[in-house]
């Protein structure tokens, strides 16, 4: 038997680590334990993530988008159904399936869309935002206003998805083990209609993929190729693909992001930095990094106190 003296620092230890390293892709649990209360809810040191991670429920507020993707929180949010005719969320452990209105109904727009321009039963949905946005206590550093949403690369499959399933099924890696092009065993024409379909959303402003699915993009998109000037690389991004909708319409606090340059971003000028072995097999530092501290609630818009404030929206 393990001692209790052991267990608690070992325990610390798995929390500190997975708190650095949560991805899309780790595993949740069916019986998620509440986090426990802050021993000082007021210290303005404190993370704002200690905060907005501990709300279960969005704010009772008209629907209001307060600063930028990441850093800033949403009121208002409205929660995508955990299951619709092409969709189903994933992770539900996590309780990140809030945004904002107009990402919820691109969501489901999408899902429709995803099965008749791209064949697949539906779309699995991955980490939208909290329920009143904010920084979150893994993963993520921008989902932050409701108007980002994470898309598997894995089609729905063809049946109602068990509350066990959704925290322990993963998706399905997309990149070669040399991590220079996609791997073919895994990445189909309906990977490409997928992604093209949510790039000709007039709503959405950027989708971030992994540069080795942008590379299979440019090589293999016919036609119009205007949407792929909205598809950029990133880092991560082989499991799922990022949808970032614009700032909407209507009075707000929303900071809206530079439009993406114009051209598809496919030269070889374009790849060659996230294809460089620099960047694809990073050198761990010498001296590790000072951790960064915590987001606090003062550097986030200011009213994003009134939103943490604020009671429950009705579940
Ligand atoms: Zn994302």
């Amino acid at each position: 038997m393990i001692s209790r003296l052991i267990l608690i620092p070992l325990l610390t230890l798995i929390a500190a680590a997975n708190a650095v390293t949560a991805l899309a892709q780790d595993k949740g649990t069916v019986n998620p334990k509440p986090l426990p209360p802050l021993a000082n809810p007021n210290d303005p040191n404190i993370g704002a993530k200690e905060l907005f991670g501990r709300k279960v429920l969005p704010a009772a507020m008209p629907t209001r988008v307060l600063g930028f993707y990441a850093h800033g929180c949403i009121a208002g949010a409205e929660g995508l159904p955990i299951n619709g005719d092409s969709w189903q969320v994933m992770r539900l452990s996590r309780n990140r399936n809030w945004a904002h209105p107009d990402m919820v109904a691109l969501l489901k727009r999408l899902a429709a869309r995803a099965r008749k321009e791209a064949g697949w039963p539906g779309i699995l949905v991955g980490d939208m935002s909290q329920p009143r946005g904010g920084p979150m206590l893994t993963g993520h550093a921008s989902h932050q206003v409701g108007l980002d949403a994470d898309i598997w690369l894995t089609p729905m499959p063809d049946r109602r998805l068990s509350r066990n399933d959704r925290e322990d099924m993963s998706a399905v890696m997309m990149g070669r083990r040399d991590r220079l092009d996609i791997d073919p065993a895994a990445w189909t024409p309906r990977h490409l209609a997928v992604i093209r379909a949510a790039a000709k959303e007039p709503s959405v402003q950027r989708i971030f993929v992994n540069a080795a699915i942008k590379k299979a993009l440019c090589r293999e998109a016919t036609g119009d190729r205007s949407w792929l000037s909205k598809v950029r690389p990133m880092y991560g991004h082989d499991y799922h693909f990022h949808v970032r909708i614009k700032c909407p319409a209507g009075p707000g606090e929303c900071e809206n992001q530079p439009e993406p340059a114009e051209g598809e971003g496919c030269s070889n000028g374009d790849l060659a930095y996230w294809f460089k072995d620099s960047v694809l097999h990073p050198k761990p530092p010498k001296v590790p990094p000072k951790p960064k501290p915590p987001m606090t609630l003062a550097q986030l818009p200011a009213a994003c106190r009134d939103v943490l404030a604020a009671p429950d929206a009705m579940p």
